[in-house]
C-alpha cells in the first residue's frame, strides 16, 4: 500500500510539474489526508474527501444515517411495517441486483470518475469513459507481459 501511494504521489508531482496550473486543484483529504487533484470548481476547498475510499464510505455512512433517522419518524415506522408486512407476504425473496463488473473493469466507480476527471483536465479535453477504460487495460496488459519477460530473463540469467 505504502508503495503504491509513493507512486501514486510521484505520478502526481510529474502532473503537476508538467502541468503548472492545475496546482490550484492540488486539494487534501479531510479523512486520511491524502493529496488529490480535484475539479476546477472545488478548487481552494479544504473540506474534500478522497475518491480512493473516504468519498464513498462518507457517501455510505450519511445514507444509513438517513435512513435510521427516516425511520424513527411516525410516518416511517408506519412505512416500515408496511414494508415488512409486504416482505412477509413475497413468497421468493429477491436479490439486490449485482453491479455487472465488465462495465467499470471492476474498479471502484469513484475512483474511475477521478481517473476520468484528472485525465481530462490534464489533457484538456473530454476523456470518455471507454477510452479511460481501454488504456488502463492496455498498460495493465503491459505491465503484466513486462513482469513475464523479466522472470523469463531472470530465468535465463540464473539456470537451475
Ligand atoms: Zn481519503
Amino acid at each position: 500500500m505504502a508503495a503504491l501511494v509513493l507512486e501514486y504521489y510521484l505520478l502526481l508531482r510529474s502532473v503537476l510539474q508538467a502541468k503548472p496550473r492545475l496546482r490550484a486543484c492540488l486539494t487534501r483529504c479531510r479523512h486520511c489526508r491524502i493529496f488529490f487533484l480535484t475539479h476546477p470548481r472545488n478548487a481552494g476547498r479544504g473540506d474534500l474527501r478522497c475518491p480512493f475510499g473516504c468519498q464513498e464510505a462518507h457517501r455510505q455512512q450519511q445514507s444509513s444515517r438517513r435512513s435510521i433517522e427516516y425511520y424513527r419518524g411516525k410516518e416511517g415506522q408506519l412505512k416500515k411495517r408496511i414494508q415488512n408486512g409486504k416482505r412477509r407476504a413475497a413468497v421468493c425473496p429477491t436479490d439486490p441486483p449485482k453491479v455487472p463488473i465488465g462495465e467499470s473493469g471492476g474498479w471502484p466507480e469513484p475512483m474511475l470518475e477521478h481517473v476520468q476527471m484528472v485525465s481530462s483536465l490534464i489533457e484538456g479535453r473530454r476523456v470518455s469513459r471507454r477510452e479511460m477504460l481501454e488504456r488502463v487495460l492496455r498498460q495493465h496488459t503491459i505491465g503484466r507481459r513486462r513482469k513475464i519477460d523479466q522472470t523469463v530473463a531472470w530465468i535465463n540469467e540464473h539456470p537451475p
